[in-house]
């Protein structure tokens, strides 16, 4: 099943995509009397896993020709498709020819840092680039939405607490992200974490290190690789972090981007104002931003 959010009046709306259109959940789930379905964003990601037999017999009844709870996706203006996580955890240097490229060594443990709310941006929504930096640069990633209360899982279980995955493209300022030895300040500018358009639930995905990772600039292929090249594996992530930390239903984890950024290239030309970033992981639909 695919997720997403959309503007309303109201704020933001919670769909799904069938191939007849977007059902608006709320509509849907008050016309047939589906009273157990989470009707708002904030609502699904609460529950995660525990609200996906509900939505799947709600989709099921929903997509039904000409039901007036069906939307024209063209006719929506999206929002990012995990609206208001608890954290964004970010995966440093987790591909071995990425780390290659930037000079690093092979990381021995996950090198975790993070992006706050502010970062969250939609697909087709512009990214402003300040005028304090200027190395701006992309970077495509899968990202795992969390389904359910994780504490010291383990690897061999740890994708059974996952929601399902997204493309999202962990903008970076590179000047502001290599200041100090913290990168929080080149990782977390406004609108530098857009991701989307769709939640792509975990059955529909499978195994997430078998799916390719590609990045465009302004058309051009930038990055193609495959999450194959992970050093620490999605459920490696899930395991090693929930030692630490409780992650709860709807946090996002950013789990790294393979090779083909600008800041590995021997001449480097950073992205500026209209240029045009595009990223995808898997078939899970194109993910792009204007820079402006
Ligand atoms: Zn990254």
């Amino acid at each position: 099943m695919r997720i997403l959010t959309y503007k309303t009046d109201g704020g933001l709306a919670l769909g799904i995509k069938t191939g007849q259109g977007i059902i608006d959940v709320a509509a849907a789930a008050e016309a047939l009397g589906c009273s157990d379905v989470p009707v708002t964003p904030a609502a699904f990601y609460a529950q995660g896993i525990d609200a996906m037999p509900a939505m799947t017999a709600l989709a099921d009844r929903a997509d039904a020709d000409d039901a007036p709870w069906l939307l024209d996706e063209a006719t929506l203006q999206l929002g990012p498709c995990i609206a208001n996580p608890e954290k964004i955890l970010c995966v440093g240097l987790n591909y071995r020819r990425h780390a290659e490229e930037s000079g690093s060594a092979v990381p021995e443990v996950p090198v975790l840092f993070s992006k706050f709310n502010n970062a969250l941006a939609a697909n087709g929504e512009d990214v402003p680039l300040p005028s304090a930096a200027e190395k701006y640069d992309y970077e495509v990633e899968l990202a795992v939405v969390v389904g359910k209360i994780a504490v010291n899982v383990s690897e061999d279980n740890a994708l059974d607490y996952v929601l399902g995955y997204t493309n999202a493209n962990d903008l970076s300022a590179r000047d502001l992200q290599m200041r100090s030895s913290q990168w929080l300040l080149g990782k977390t500018l406004d609108k530098f974490c857009p991701i989307g358009p769709y939640l792509v639930t975990a059955d529909e995905v499978g195994d997430p290190q078998q799916l390719s990772t590609k990045s465009w600039l302004n058309g051009e292929l930038r990055q193609n690789s495959n999450t194959a090249d992970m050093i620490f594996s999605v459920a490696e992530v899930i395991a090693y972090v929930s030692r630490y930390f409780t992650l709860k239903p709807g946090d996002l984890i950013l789990t790294g981007t393979p090779e083909g950024v600008i800041l590995g290239m021997r001449e480097k030309v950073w992205m500026k104002p209209g240029d045009v970033v595009s990223i995808e992981v898997g078939d899970f639909g194109k993910l792009t931003n204007k820079l402006v």
